[in-house]
């Protein structure tokens, strides 16, 4: 399988690229002293860096398909390596208006959304005037399996009524954010399938109530963070509904297979850096008379680190080619493997450039600590690891028994 870039995503790999090391990275570590002294607040230069990169045409870049003047409307083969180069820095792809969870929500908008509800909310998201939260996860029942969510969205006369608690919604404390999209039950006697259904909410509905942060790893990810959320009797019009009822469930599956692409590219990205910066690292430090890049146990934790990125990225295009060509769910067995492998090839990645660098590794002073983290939190969301493993070992077994059967 050939991987040949087109011209256009090469020509915009150079000009993201270009952009990152012009306003990016000079900032790198001033953003992260900012969000970590002053919680809940926007970094004051990040509306200033999104002008930028909208004025020089790089925004957008996620969205697969062309929406007027919105999206370049790139494949996504064409995207995953700018989604690469973004990860670099792990605020970067918010510059472009590429970041998740918005990038999910606004496909979901412009594939599911009638105009009134893509004007309302889908064109301030395209313009980066306001930001989303997608809220399915819920603290009383075991999400990763989402036939168990239990919010109820229930019909009274020209609205829906919403109730329920939700958790790790991500974005939901922004002050940026304006709208959820909330993941409920309209039939819970229904087929398992078509009991969900999926709603915007307003974030200032009365009776939406954002309880409190909860932190990863003692860490709020602010300014995003990731809120436990209370729905108490809220109310809003029957029209946010999307699609119909019933809908819920197909609309989540369709929202996570590019959006897996994008997490993964995002994670290869960081690392690669970290790679790369382990390698500088280990020819800047000398023990025992001896440049550490000198040792062999060091240089098979290099040799190891670049074999399995590269291998992680095969993979992670091999699915976004497949996708383009033959849409999301022929590709799922390729999107579970990358879910699979990518975020935990990132946490032992990083985890040996952590160690090449001692107790820096572990500090402000390099991304090392975040992309570790970034890796570790995506073997849970979007589903944990072990329920990709189950339906693909499931899908396994069922077009072996195929094979089988045809050779006998
Ligand atoms: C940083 C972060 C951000 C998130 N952002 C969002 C968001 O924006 N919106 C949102 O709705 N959710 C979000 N989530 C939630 C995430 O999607 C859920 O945590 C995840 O789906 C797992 O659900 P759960 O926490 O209820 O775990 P559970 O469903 O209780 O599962 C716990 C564990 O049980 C085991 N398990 C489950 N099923 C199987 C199986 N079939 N085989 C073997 N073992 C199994 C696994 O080890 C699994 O990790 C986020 C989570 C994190 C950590």
């Amino acid at each position: 399988m050939n991987f040949e870039y087109t011209e256009r995503s090469k020509e915009l790999q150079a000009r993201v690229d270009a952009f990152m090391q012009e306003h990016i990275f000079p900032l790198e570590k001033e953003y992260y002293e900012f969000v970590t002294q002053n919680l809940w607040q926007v970094y004051p230069k990040l509306d200033e860096l999104k002008a930028k990169a909208r004025a020089a045409d790089l925004w957008n870049l996620f969205l697969p398909k062309n929406y007027g003047d919105f999206s370049p409307g790139l494949s996504n083969l064409e995207y995953a390596p700018l989604a690469e180069l973004m990860g670099r820095v792990l605020w970067a792809s918010e510059i472009f208006n590429c970041s998740a969870p918005d990038t999910g929500n606004m496909e979901v908008l412009a594939k599911y959304g009638t105009p009134a509800q893509q004007a309302q909310w889908l064109t301030p998201l395209m313009k980066g005037e306001i930001r989303s939260a997608f809220l399915m996860t819920e603290p009383r029942v075991a999400s990763s399996d989402a036939t168990n969510i239990e919010t109820s969205i229930v019909r009274e006369g020209d609205e829906y009524v919403i109730n329920g608690r939700k958790w790790w919604s991500s974005g939901a404390m922004n002050p940026h954010t304006k709208v959820f999209i909330v993941m409920g039950k309209t039939d819970p006697e229904g087929p398992r399938h078509s009991q969900q259904s999926m709603i915007l909410v307003p974030k200032d509905t009365p009776g939406v109530n954002v309880m409190r942060p909860l932190s990863v790893f003692g860490n709020f990810d602010s300014p995003e963070g990731h809120a436990e959320v209370d729905l108490d009797n809220v109310r809003v019009p029957a029209s946010n509904l999307l699609v119909g009822e019933g809908q819920g469930f197909a609309i989540a599956q369709g929202r996570l297979g590019p959006g897996r692409i994008h997490h993964c590219m995002r994670l290869i990205g960081g690392a690669q850096r970290a790679l790369d910066l382990m390698c500088k690292r280990v020819t800047e430090r000398t023990t025992f008379g001896k440049l550490v890049a000198g040792y062999s146990s060091i240089r098979q934790d290099i040799a190891k680190s670049r074999c399995e990125i590269e291998q992680a990225r095969l993979l992670t295009l091999a699915a976004a080619d497949k996708i383009d060509r033959f849409g999301t769910k022929a590709a799922k067995d390729l999107i579970a493997m990358i879910k699979i492998v990518v975020p935990t090839m990132t946490c032992n990645v990083v985890d040996r450039a952590i160690q090449a660098h001692g107790g820096m590794g572990v500090c402000q002073d390099t991304p090392l600590a975040g992309f570790w983290v970034y890796g570790r939190t995506v073997r849970l969301a979007d589903g944990p690891d072990e329920v990709h493993m189950y339906q693909l070992g499931k899908n396994t077994i069922k077009s072996a028994a195929a094979r089988v059967e045809m050779v006998r």
